[in-house]
């Protein structure tokens, strides 16, 4: 069916930007700029200033991101990696695709890492904290590296959601060892494929992953370092994700505002429950506007009826797809979230008129509602 809502809308966001991007295509094409050209370093020298680090380093997925910050960090067979059970799948294959164990611990109010579960799961096999900060929302980062530090483990971060969301001011990737983005195109930074970015001030750890990206190779002097991947950011994403990155504030902004709005509109539901979390030390970016409600399904049937998208991430419990060969655990939040969340259409085109229809129909929902 088609939307009168759509979820996101791709076609009216390239047509925003099209000259530019077109132009920044072109140009590669033109000059044969296809591989590992100064696209990508341009783009890899501005995002590293826009989060806050020294080095950021294109690759070619989240995944692949997420897979060498953890080999960078010294995480292999042995090791177990803590991270959290509400999260997408990309992150616990990358621990299990470095031969070490993930143990998953569950998440808070906020759908981040529920920081007093930390300790708990460690054991002398653990290796790395990875946090997630989801929906565009940083983890509390002070008290997780704190832990970290005690117990001489490294941070990772799963910042795929999170690009430009702070905690004290600082950006998300920029506060563990390394930090891990998506430009998936649905993401805040979105190219138009695959794509990602390891951020880090790490100088061996930045070096490892450029070397991992590229076959193991170090260009300069032809020597194989490691058996690596092919895993390049490709050099014309990079340079449409760089005419893309001067617009990612104000697609923040937007993104903000919106939220704002469905909040005022949302309010006071009593069957709902809207994000209305603690902003004194955070800066959310909204990656997702997601809801919960004990009448979830519903809620999507009825909204889906008016013509306006949703979705659920994630419907079915990670461990329950046992092809994964996970571990069931012990996640009571985890497992109401994923009966009970709904995301509502958020982007940087989605507009206040959309909102006022997507408001007025979640209130007639629930008013006829017990
Ligand atoms: C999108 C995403 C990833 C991985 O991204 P890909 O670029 O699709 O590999 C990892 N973690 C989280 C939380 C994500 O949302």
């Amino acid at each position: 069916m088609s939307y009168h809502i759509p979820f996101i809308d791709p076609r009216s966001h390239y047509a925003k930007l099209k000259p530019e991007i077109d132009r920044a295509i072109i140009d590669c094409l033109a000059s044969g700029d296809l591989v590992n050209r100064h696209q990508l370093k341009d783009f890899e020298q501005h995002l590293a200033e826009f989060v806050g680090v020294k080095y950021a380093v294109g690759v070619n997925s989240g995944y692949h991101a997420l897979l060498f910050a953890l080999l960078g960090a010294g995480v292999g067979p042995g090791h177990e990696v803590i991270t959290v059970a509400h999260t997408f799948v990309a992150t616990v294959s990358a621990i299990v695709n470095c031969g070490a164990q993930p143990v998953l611990i569950d998440v808070g109010r906020d759908f981040n890492m529920n920081v007093d579960l930390i300790e708990r799961a460690i054991t002398s096999k653990t290796k790395a904290l990875l946090p997630v900060h989801l929906n565009g929302r940083v983890c509390e980062m002070d008290r997780i590296q704190a832990l970290a530090d005690k117990h001489g483990l490294a941070v990772i971060e799963d910042a795929a959601q999170a690009l430009g969301a702070t905690f004290d001011g600082k950006r998300a990737g920029s506060q563990g060892r390394a930090g891990c983005f998506s430009f998936y195109p649905f993401k805040v930074l979105g190219g138009f494929g695959d794509g990602g970015a390891i951020t880090t001030n790490d100088t061996a750890l930045a070096r490892m992953a450029t070397l991992l990206r590229y076959n193991g190779e170090d260009r300069a002097t032809g020597e194989y370092h490691y058996h690596g991947q092919t895993a390049l950011l490709d050099n014309v994403q990079a340079a449409v994700l760089d005419v893309k990155l001067r617009y990612l504030p104000e697609w923040i902004a937007h993104r903000r505002r919106i939220a704002a709005a469905y909040h005022r509109g949302l309010t006071g539901i009593p069957q709902l429950q809207i994000p209305q979390f603690d902003e004194a030390r955070h800066l959310d970016i909204f990656q997702n506007y997601v809801i919960r409600t004990r009448v979830r399904d519903q809620l999507r049937a009825y909204l889906k009826e008016q013509g306006i998208e949703t979705l659920v991430h994630w419907q079915k419990p990670m461990w329950e797809h046992t092809g994964l060969g996970l571990a069931v655990p012990d996640v009571p939040e985890t497992l109401s979230i994923c009966r009970e969340v709904v995301s509502l259409p958020m982007s940087a085109e989605t507009t206040a008129a959309q909102v006022d229809v997507i408001v007025a129909a979640v209130r007639a929902f629930f008013s006829t509602q017990p």
